[in-house]
C-alpha cells in the first residue's frame, strides 16, 4: 500500500529571467515503511517537490495524496526535518523531543518512554538535559531527527538534513538515522545530492535531472538490513555509484550560470 502518492506534479516559477519549470510531470509513490530518496544535482527541484508534499507550496499541476487523501496544506501526518537546525533553543533536548507528543496530549509516562528510546538510539542519553546551544551541529541534527520520529508522523520528509555537517559527522549521523529507521520503519522521503549517502540510507532512489526538473530513473538499493558501512566495500556499491554519476553528469547546471 502506498502512503504518499505524487501524481503528475508540475511546478513553474515566473522569475526576472523568465519562466522556470522546476518540476515537470513528476510521479512516484512511497510505500508504507519505505525509505525513498530523491537524489539529484542542485536545482533539479528536490526541495520544491518536498515542499509540495509538505503542503507548503501548491503545484501548478498535478496532486499529492497521503493515505489516499489529497493534501493542500501542512498537517501532522507529515513531519519535516530541514537542513538547518530548527530546535527550540529554550527547551532542553528531552523537552524538544517530547514537544510534539506533549502537544498531542500523550501522557507524561508514555512521552518519557518515547524520548528515552529515541535518546538511546540516537546516542543522546547523556545530553538529555542539555540545551541545543550546548551541542555540536551533528548532535543538534540528531535531536531534530529524534523529535521528528517522536511525533510518529505517517511520513517523514527530510530535506538534506545532513547538508550542513562536515563529512565525518555526516557519516555518523547517517548511521544513527539508519539505526533508528531500521527499528521503527517509518515511511521516509529523504532528499540528498550525495550519491553515497543515498546508497547508505535508502531502499529506493529516484534520480532526478534538471531543466525541467524530472525523474530520470528509479533504482532499488538491495543492500541488506541491518545496513553497515561495509556496503561501501561491496562491488555493487561502486557500480551503482558509477551508474548514478553517469546519469547525473549531464544534468548539472554549469557553474556561474544563473539557475533562477
Ligand atoms: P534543489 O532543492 O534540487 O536544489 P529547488 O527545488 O530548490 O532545487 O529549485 C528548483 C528550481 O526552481 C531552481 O532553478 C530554483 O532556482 C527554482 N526555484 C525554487 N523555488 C523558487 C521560487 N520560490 N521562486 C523562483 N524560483 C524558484
Ligand atoms: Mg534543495
Amino acid at each position: 500500500m502506498s502512503v504518499v502518492e505524487i501524481s503528475d506534479v508540475s511546478m513553474a516559477f515566473d522569475t526576472r529571467v523568465g519562466r522556470i519549470q522546476a518540476l515537470e510531470d513528476v510521479s512516484l509513490t512511497v510505500a508504507d515503511g519505505e525509505f525513498a530518496c530523491l537524489l539529484g544535482p542542485s536545482g533539479c527541484g528536490k526541495s520544491t517537490l518536498l515542499n509540495v508534499v509538505a503542503g507548503l507550496a501548491s503545484p501548478t499541476g498535478g496532486s499529492v495524496a497521503v493515505d489516499g487523501e489529497e493534501i493542500h496544506e501542512p498537517g501532522r501526518d507529515r513531519g519535516m526535518v530541514a537542513q538547518t537546525y530548527t530546535l527550540f533553543p529554550w527547551l532542553k533536548v528531552r523537552a524538544n523531543i517530547e514537544f510534539g507528543p506533549k502537544l498531542a496530549g500523550v501522557p507524561r509516562a508514555e512521552r518519557a518512554r518515547i524520548s528515552e528510546r529515541l535518546l538511546d538510539r540516537m546516542g543522546l542519553t547523556e545530553f538529555a538535559d542539555a540545551y541545543p546551544r550546548e551541542l555540536s551541529g551533528g548532535m543538534q541534527q540528531r535531536v531534530a531527527i529524534a523529535r521528528a520520529f517522536a511525533n510518529e508522523p505517517r511520513v517523514l520528509l527530510m530535506d538534506e538534513p545532513f547538508g550542513a555537517l562536515d563529512a565525518l559527522t555526516r557519516t555518523l549521523a547517517q548511521d544513527f538515522l539508519t539505526e533508528v529507521w531500521e527499528a521503527d520503519r517509518r515511511t521516509i522521503l529523504f532528499v540528498t545530492h550525495d550519491i553515497a549517502e543515498a546508497l547508505m540510507v535508502g531502499d529506493v532512489l529516484y534520480v532526478m535531472g534538471t531543466r525541467p526538473g524530472r525523474i530520470c530513473e528509479r533504482i532499488e538499493v538491495e543492500f541488506p538490513r541491518p545496513r553497515t558501512r561495509e556496503i561501501e566495500e561491496d562491488p555493487r556499491f561502486g557500480a551503482l555509484r558509477h551508474r548514478i554519476l553517469n546519469l547525473i553528469r549531464g544534468e548539472v547546471v554549469p557553474e556561474g550560470e544563473v539557475v533562477a
